[in-house]
Protein backbone atom coordinates (compact mmCIF):
# COMPACT_ATOMS: atom_id res chain seq x y z
CA UNK A 1 0.00 0.00 0.00
CA UNK A 2 1.35 3.58 -0.45
CA UNK A 3 2.37 5.73 2.05
CA UNK A 4 -0.42 8.62 3.12
CA UNK A 5 0.02 11.94 3.23
CA UNK A 6 -2.85 14.02 4.91
CA UNK A 7 -3.48 17.54 4.71
CA UNK A 8 -5.34 19.37 7.95
CA UNK A 9 -6.31 22.85 8.79
CA UNK A 10 -8.98 24.56 8.94
CA UNK A 11 -11.76 25.57 6.51
CA UNK A 12 -10.90 28.18 4.09
CA UNK A 13 -7.32 27.62 4.56
CA UNK A 14 -6.43 26.30 0.83
CA UNK A 15 -6.12 22.58 1.58
CA UNK A 16 -8.11 21.74 -1.49
CA UNK A 17 -6.62 24.23 -3.75
CA UNK A 18 -3.04 22.48 -2.54
CA UNK A 19 -4.62 19.09 -3.51
CA UNK A 20 -5.04 20.47 -6.94
CA UNK A 21 -2.01 21.92 -7.29
CA UNK A 22 -0.09 18.36 -6.29
CA UNK A 23 -2.36 16.25 -8.41
CA UNK A 24 -1.86 18.95 -11.00
CA UNK A 25 -5.50 19.05 -12.07
CA UNK A 26 -8.89 20.15 -10.84
CA UNK A 27 -10.20 17.38 -8.57
CA UNK A 28 -10.88 18.90 -5.20
CA UNK A 29 -13.40 21.18 -5.12
CA UNK A 30 -12.19 24.81 -4.08
CA UNK A 31 -14.91 26.80 -1.94
CA UNK A 32 -14.85 30.50 -1.17
CA UNK A 33 -17.77 29.40 1.39
CA UNK A 34 -15.56 28.40 4.47
CA UNK A 35 -16.05 24.17 5.57
CA UNK A 36 -17.98 23.70 2.01
CA UNK A 37 -16.02 20.25 0.60
CA UNK A 38 -18.29 18.03 -0.98
CA UNK A 39 -15.75 16.46 -2.48
CA UNK A 40 -14.09 12.68 -2.42
CA UNK A 41 -10.87 12.62 0.52
CA UNK A 42 -8.47 10.32 -0.78
CA UNK A 43 -6.14 10.88 -4.09
CA UNK A 44 -3.74 9.40 -5.57
CA UNK A 45 -0.55 11.71 -6.20
CA UNK A 46 3.04 11.30 -7.43
CA UNK A 47 6.13 13.34 -7.08
CA UNK A 48 9.52 12.55 -8.71
CA UNK A 49 8.05 9.09 -9.01
CA UNK A 50 7.19 8.55 -5.60
CA UNK A 51 3.22 7.40 -5.77
CA UNK A 52 1.70 8.01 -2.53
CA UNK A 53 -2.01 8.62 -1.33
CA UNK A 54 -2.81 11.94 -0.65
CA UNK A 55 -5.95 12.69 1.65
CA UNK A 56 -8.13 16.15 1.64
CA UNK A 57 -9.77 16.25 5.47
CA UNK A 58 -11.88 19.23 4.23
CA UNK A 59 -14.64 16.62 3.36
CA UNK A 60 -15.60 16.24 6.77
CA UNK A 61 -18.85 18.48 7.54
CA UNK A 62 -18.86 20.60 10.76
CA UNK A 63 -21.01 19.30 12.95
CA UNK A 64 -23.18 20.06 15.61
CA UNK A 65 -20.40 21.08 17.86
CA UNK A 66 -18.98 23.29 15.98
CA UNK A 67 -15.87 24.27 13.90
CA UNK A 68 -13.30 23.95 16.25
CA UNK A 69 -14.24 20.20 16.99
CA UNK A 70 -14.92 19.48 13.92
CA UNK A 71 -11.37 20.11 12.53
CA UNK A 72 -9.75 18.98 15.53
CA UNK A 73 -11.56 15.68 14.93
CA UNK A 74 -10.64 15.95 11.22
CA UNK A 75 -6.86 16.51 12.46
CA UNK A 76 -6.83 13.50 14.98
CA UNK A 77 -8.19 11.16 12.25
CA UNK A 78 -5.60 12.00 9.77
CA UNK A 79 -2.84 11.96 12.49
CA UNK A 80 -3.67 8.50 13.37
CA UNK A 81 -4.10 7.57 9.54
CA UNK A 82 -0.99 9.15 7.85
CA UNK A 83 2.44 8.86 7.53
CA UNK A 84 3.16 12.39 7.41
CA UNK A 85 1.04 15.13 7.76
CA UNK A 86 0.62 18.84 5.74
CA UNK A 87 -1.03 21.29 8.58
CA UNK A 88 -2.47 24.33 6.07
CA UNK A 89 -2.65 27.52 7.44
CA UNK A 90 -3.42 30.68 6.01
CA UNK A 91 -0.57 33.21 6.27
CA UNK A 92 -3.02 36.39 6.06
CA UNK A 93 -5.07 35.51 8.88
CA UNK A 94 -1.83 34.28 11.56
CA UNK A 95 -2.57 31.47 13.85
CA UNK A 96 -5.95 31.18 15.05
CA UNK A 97 -7.52 29.65 18.16
CA UNK A 98 -8.19 26.49 16.17
CA UNK A 99 -4.81 26.08 14.44
CA UNK A 100 -3.52 26.08 18.33
CA UNK A 101 -6.20 23.64 18.97
CA UNK A 102 -4.65 21.42 15.95
CA UNK A 103 -1.19 22.12 17.33
CA UNK A 104 -2.02 20.21 20.36
CA UNK A 105 -2.70 17.24 18.50
CA UNK A 106 0.23 17.22 16.51
CA UNK A 107 2.50 17.67 19.49
CA UNK A 108 1.46 14.33 20.50
CA UNK A 109 2.39 12.00 17.55
CA UNK A 110 5.97 11.70 16.32
CA UNK A 111 4.78 11.47 12.43
CA UNK A 112 6.82 14.00 10.80
CA UNK A 113 5.01 17.52 10.35
CA UNK A 114 5.31 20.36 7.86
CA UNK A 115 3.44 23.53 9.00
CA UNK A 116 2.52 24.66 5.78
CA UNK A 117 2.16 28.66 5.03
CA UNK A 118 -0.31 29.23 2.68
CA UNK A 119 -1.53 32.37 0.37
CA UNK A 120 2.12 33.42 0.11
CA UNK A 121 1.57 34.56 -3.20
CA UNK A 122 4.49 36.83 -3.85
CA UNK A 123 8.00 37.45 -1.93
CA UNK A 124 6.51 40.28 -0.38
CA UNK A 125 4.35 38.20 1.70
CA UNK A 126 7.17 35.60 3.12
CA UNK A 127 7.65 38.49 5.85
CA UNK A 128 4.17 37.92 7.11
CA UNK A 129 4.05 34.04 7.65
CA UNK A 130 7.01 34.67 9.74
CA UNK A 131 4.78 35.51 12.69
CA UNK A 132 4.03 31.52 12.41
CA UNK A 133 7.05 30.33 13.88
CA UNK A 134 5.15 30.93 17.24
CA UNK A 135 3.07 27.78 16.51
CA UNK A 136 6.48 25.65 17.46
CA UNK A 137 5.97 23.88 14.64
CA UNK A 138 8.89 25.09 13.12
CA UNK A 139 9.63 26.55 9.77
CA UNK A 140 6.69 27.81 8.15
CA UNK A 141 6.80 26.35 4.55
CA UNK A 142 5.61 29.23 2.17
CA UNK A 143 3.13 28.09 -0.77
CA UNK A 144 0.66 29.84 -2.93
CA UNK A 145 -1.58 26.66 -3.76
CA UNK A 146 -2.84 28.94 -5.97
CA UNK A 147 0.14 30.25 -8.05
CA UNK A 148 1.76 27.26 -7.11
CA UNK A 149 4.79 29.43 -5.98
CA UNK A 150 7.31 27.31 -3.49
CA UNK A 151 4.93 23.95 -3.78
CA UNK A 152 7.93 22.00 -5.32
CA UNK A 153 10.38 22.88 -2.39
CA UNK A 154 7.69 21.16 0.26
CA UNK A 155 7.07 18.27 -2.17
CA UNK A 156 10.76 17.63 -2.31
CA UNK A 157 10.69 17.70 1.61
CA UNK A 158 7.66 15.67 2.16
CA UNK A 159 8.72 13.02 -0.18
CA UNK A 160 12.13 12.32 1.44
CA UNK A 161 10.00 11.98 4.78
CA UNK A 162 7.33 9.56 3.48
P1 LIG B 1 -10.16 24.57 2.04
O1 LIG B 1 -11.48 24.86 2.69
O2 LIG B 1 -9.05 24.58 3.05
O3 LIG B 1 -10.17 23.34 1.19
O4 LIG B 1 -9.83 25.85 1.09
P2 LIG B 1 -10.06 25.98 -0.49
O5 LIG B 1 -9.01 25.23 -1.24
O6 LIG B 1 -11.48 25.65 -0.81
O7 LIG B 1 -9.76 27.54 -0.69
C1 LIG B 1 -10.47 28.51 0.05
C2 LIG B 1 -10.31 29.88 -0.59
O8 LIG B 1 -8.95 30.29 -0.51
C3 LIG B 1 -10.68 29.91 -2.08
O9 LIG B 1 -11.33 31.15 -2.35
C4 LIG B 1 -9.33 29.82 -2.78
O10 LIG B 1 -9.36 30.41 -4.05
C5 LIG B 1 -8.46 30.61 -1.82
N1 LIG B 1 -7.03 30.19 -1.91
C6 LIG B 1 -6.53 28.95 -1.81
N2 LIG B 1 -5.19 28.94 -1.98
C7 LIG B 1 -4.82 30.23 -2.16
C8 LIG B 1 -3.55 30.88 -2.40
O11 LIG B 1 -2.49 30.28 -2.47
N3 LIG B 1 -3.59 32.23 -2.53
C9 LIG B 1 -4.74 32.95 -2.48
N4 LIG B 1 -4.66 34.26 -2.64
N5 LIG B 1 -5.96 32.38 -2.27
C10 LIG B 1 -6.00 31.03 -2.11
MG1 LIG C 1 -11.61 21.89 0.89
Amino acid sequence: TLPVVAIVGRPNVGKSALVNRILGRREAVVEDVPGVTRDRVTYSAEWNGTRFSLVDTGGWEPDAKGIDASVALQAEVAIELCDVVMFVVDSRVGPTATDERVVQLLRRTKKPVFLVANKVDDAVLEAEAAQLWSLGLGEPHTVSALHGRGVADLLDQVIEAL
